[in-house]
């Protein structure tokens, strides 16, 4: 079993898409073992992002990210990481597959629906920055 770390992004929350979100997810064999809806700050955005902080879009990142609610979860499968990648579908969701999250619900590049962890050792200082361990069950 591993973990990775998910985010239902604004634009998602903002269509009510939770409940179609999560039940994308659990069809796809991933497990919910921690989930909380969060207003992120401005300054939770820009470190969770910081590895985009020189990308040209990054301010529109964070605008968007923090516009209205998110939820942040702990995923758990094998190989939750490549897994949640694949449910997710590419970032712009003119290229994502069918039947992924992206392709049924993102708007946009930007307005992507949802994040997840590139990495193991990602979906682990992902999940430190929302979850103490005790809540993840
Ligand atoms: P995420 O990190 O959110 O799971 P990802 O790993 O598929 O998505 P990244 O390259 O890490 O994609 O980009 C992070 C986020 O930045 C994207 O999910 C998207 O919201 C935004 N983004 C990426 N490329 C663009 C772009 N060209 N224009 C606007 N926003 C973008
Ligand atoms: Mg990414």
């Amino acid at each position: 079993m591993s973990r990775t770390f998910s985010i239902i992004k604004p634009d998602a929350t903002r269509r009510n898409l939770t409940g179609a979100i999560n039940a994308v997810i659990e069809a796809a064999g991933l497990r919910i073992v921690a989930q909380r809806r969060i207003k992120l700050t401005q300054a939770q955005a820009e470190t969770f992002y910081g590895v985009h902080s020189e990308r040209s879009f990054f301010g529109e990142l964070v605008a968007q990210m923090t516009s209205e609610p998110v939820v942040v979860q702990v995923l758990e499968a094998d190989n939750a990481v490549p897994k949640y990648r694949e449910v997710m579908g590419a970032t712009n969701p003119e290229n994502a597959a069918e039947g992924t999250i992206r392709k049924l619900f993102a708007l946009n590049v930007g307005e992507n629906s949802v994040h997840g962890s590139d990495s193991d050792e990602n979906a682990a200082l992902e999940i430190a920055q929302f979850f103490a361990e005790e809540e993840i069950v």
